[in-house]
């Protein structure tokens, strides 16, 4: 078995998930080989294929709850796809800067963001390319 030295995802049935049951056996009978998945991979590669600027007042008295919500949208997407990562984040007094390795996390981020608070949203995408740059923003 596969086991990814970063997140400890673990490669099985041809496809990499999270458990730790099954990790935890593994590791114990030496059946296993570090390898990293492919979100890790991104992420050690630096590959960013969107950026989320997410800005404004509302921002400034709301941290904690936006935090709560990336956190929340990172890991309903990182079930369905073990690539889509959060690889760094930025924090200043009324904006937060998301870089993710993965488009679809990057505007599913700033839909969410626009679901839950209102406030504008632009997604700028270029035609035929990976990378998504989007921007949230609320007074
Ligand atoms: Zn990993």
């Amino acid at each position: 078995m596969k086991i990814c030295p970063a997140c400890y995802a673990i490669f099985v049935d041809n496809k990499w998930t999270f458990n730790e049951d099954l990790r935890g056996k593994a590791m114990q009978k030496r059946e296993w080989e570090r390898c990293l998945c492919p979100g890790c991979d991104r992420v050690a590669k630096g590959r960013i294929d969107g950026v989320v600027h997410l800005k404004g007042k509302f921002l400034a008295s709301h941290k904690e709850e936006a935090k709560n919500l990336i956190r929340r949208v990172a890991e309903d997407k990182l079930k369905k796809n073990i690539a889509a990562r959060i690889a760094h984040i930025e924090e200043k007094n009324d904006e937060i800067v998301i870089e993710t390795t993965d488009r679809a996390l990057a505007e599913r981020l700033g839909k969410e963001f626009g679901k839950a608070y209102h406030g504008s949203l632009e997604i700028q995408r270029q035609k035929e390319s990976a990378f998504a740059r989007v921007y949230w923003r609320r007074d």
